[in-house]
């Protein structure tokens, strides 16, 4: 820029700040958002400083930067947010329009109606014999329902009184009290066990509602059921660089999959799969995840035979041999001491483990057939495990256990492998009340913890640098392929719709790993110890970055990015080197309780 026009922003830059009209930006809310059926919620962005705010008529007081952040009440439907800024006798007005959804739909007594957008199931559905397939609605309470497959017999409903769910986030992110007991009468369940005889391709579920008059209501789902072969068996295999099996179509996230493994479907549900774990176990996977493999007919159980351990430069691995690649998870004990592998799919016939003799860290297996189709090996350590690998090698279950880094008294962290990771990019992450981004603060922070590190000797990598655009899996990917013996993930939160983020704002601390749990606290204490902003808990969190096995990891959030108060500190030097300087500490005490050892 040159010096003529800089002068020239400046004028404008004082002239508009004393003179103008006062401006609001507002963040968030978007125009046209849809807000979840919240009876309050919050907005966020900003006014000239030394404005006066109103917000749908409701005074605002703002921060002296402008920014603000009000918890206000919403009403269902189209629903408008209206600001006024006031400074020197001139103003600026805004409105936003958002869609709110409904709490609960009131049914008029005196209607025959059903909800179409109430019936589940809601999306395609593939079932086998013995699949119990329910359905429900609401409609008009106190009348006659039933439902049909097809044009098929009907099946009667009964009247019950629904509840209305609760939201999870906010049941783990508020101290607020979440109603959860508006009962919802006119809500009709009924269900249906598919039998050997049926047999549906793409057929519709009708809904009768009849009233005493003999009136009846009729609709469909849009849901289409068929019915899946019995006589053959469907493989799939995972493709994913991580392949995530759940515990129902839109449930928790259990077991996490390398590309390559072989899984039985038995069934779908709208993007999802069903999968056949064991006898008595099914998970469901993302269609977009697996391929299909052609139709080979049955499969017979996978074999498990033979474990052996080989001593690596660093570690252990454990190599267990499979007939195919069977689906697994790996849990470790709370005390680090042993590591439990179940493996679907598989039965045992183990009758050699041949150890390596050079090797300390393995010092027992022990396998259990569990049930049928279900193996249980458990791996006995002679010192707490610090990490692990596993991973498919042809049909080998390899398994690199790691050791402790050896860490030095006076020097705790010489030559200890730190992956720093700057959440999100190039997604932007939250953002504050005036457009700070939570990807640039995150890694300016990143940036000062990787120097005080350094700084203290260890190795520092960055799966993320400045604008790179880096994928979620690829970064505890990418720091296990460096070889890091710690991930740290750097964030900077925000609330759900409906949760008040004035009282329940602060830091908080993230682990999933019971081998990481140790670590996370260290670093909780030193943010309660040095950043004055509340103390939002100390979490398990089944988050991608925590879930890396193979070294500690742990994700923070050392503040509310939305709230004005902890943006405002957040945009300081001083601030951020304050976060920097607690995860650093964090991690030195931690490893000063193993040095040595
Ligand atoms: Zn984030």
């Amino acid at each position: 820029m040159k010096k003529a026009s800089y002068l020239f922003t400046i004028i404008g830059a004082l002239a508009a700040s004393l003179a103008a009209q006062p401006r609001i930006d507002l963040v968030y809310p978007r125009e046209g958002d849809n807000i979840g059926p919240v009876a309050n919620s919050f907005i966020i962005g900003s006014v000239t400083p030394g404005s006066q705010l109103w917000v749908n008529g409701q005074k605002v007081e703002g921060n002296n930067n402008g920014a603000f952040l009000a918890y206000i009440p919403f009403t269902a439907g189209q629903f408008q947010i209206k600001l006024l800024a006031q400074k020197h006798g001139l103003s600026d007005s805004l409105i936003r329009n958002v869609n709110v959804a409904p709490r609960s739909i009131m049914i008029s007594p005196d209607s025959l109606a059903i909800v179409h957008g109430t019936i589940t199931p809601g999306q395609e559905l593939g079932v086998r014999t013995g699949d119990r397939i329910a359905v429900t609605f609401r409609g008009t309470p106190g009348r006659k329902a039933s439902f049909s497959i097809g044009r098929g017999q009907g099946i009667p409903m009964e009247e019950r009184i629904g509840r209305l769910e609760q939201d999870e986030k906010a049941l783990a992110f508020s101290d607020s009290i979440v109603p959860d007991t508006l009962t919802l009468p006119g809500t009709y369940m009924g269900s249906y066990l598919v039998s050997g005889r049926d047999q549906w391709y793409s057929e519709k579920i009708y809904l009768y509602l009849v009233d005493t008059l003999g009136m009846m209501a009729v609709d469909s789902s849009e849901a289409r059921v068929s019915t899946w072969p019995e006589s053959l068996m469907v493989w799939a295999v995972t493709k994913d660089s991580v392949t995530v099996l759940k515990t129902g179509p839109d449930l928790g996230y259990e077991i996490f999959l390398p590309p390559g493994v072989n899984l039985e479907l038995t069934g779908s549900a709208g993007e999802n799969y069903r999968v056949k774990l064991a006898e008595n176990k099914d998970a469901w996977v993302k269609k977009v995840s697996v391929s299909v493999k052609a139709w080979p007919g049955p499969m017979v159980s996978a074999k498990l035979a033979v474990g052996r351990t080989f001593k690596q430069e660093e570690g252990t691995l454990v190599r267990f041999s499979l007939s195919r690649a069977c689906a697994f998870s790996a849990k470790t004990s709370a005390d680090g001491m042993s590591l439990k592998l179940l493996i679907f799919g598989a039965q045992a016939d183990m009758d050699w483990v041949r150890y390596d003799p050079q090797d300390k860290l393995v010092k027992d297996i022990r396998w259990r057939q569990v049930q049928n189709g279900e193996v249980e090996l458990e791996i006995f350590l002679s010192q707490p495990l610090w990490g692990f690998d596993a991973r498919y090698q042809q049909n080998n279950l390899e398994i690199e256990i790691k050791p402790r880094p050896r860490v030095q008294k006076n020097r705790p962290l010489a030559g200890i492998k730190i992956a720093v990771d700057a959440g999100h990019s190039p997604e932007s992450g939250a953002v504050g009340p005036l457009r700070t981004l939570e990807k640039e603060v995150n890694w300016q922070i990143s940036r000062r913890l990787g120097n005080l590190l350094k700084n203290a000797g260890a190795k520092v990598y960055y799966p993320r640098e400045g604008d790179q655009q880096v994928g979620i899996y690829q970064r505890p990917a990418r720091a296990a392929v460096w070889g890091a013996d710690i991930l740290v993930s750097i964030h900077n939160n925000a609330s759900p719709d409906g949760v008040n983020p004035l009282e329940d704002s602060g830091f908080s601390t993230y682990y999933y790993q019971p081998f990481s749990r140790d670590l996370a606290m260290a670093v909780h204490r030193q943010f309660q110890k040095t950043l004055q902003v509340p103390d939002h808990g100390f979490y398990y969190g089944n988050l991608v970055l925590c879930r890396a096995t193979q070294m500690p990891s742990v994700l923070v959030e050392p503040t509310f990015i939305i709230v004005p108060r902890e943006e405002a500190m957040l945009l300081t030097a001083e601030f951020q080197e304050k976060i920097a300087m607690s995860v650093f500490l964090g991690i030195k005490e931690y490893l000063l309780t193993i040095a040595g050892k």
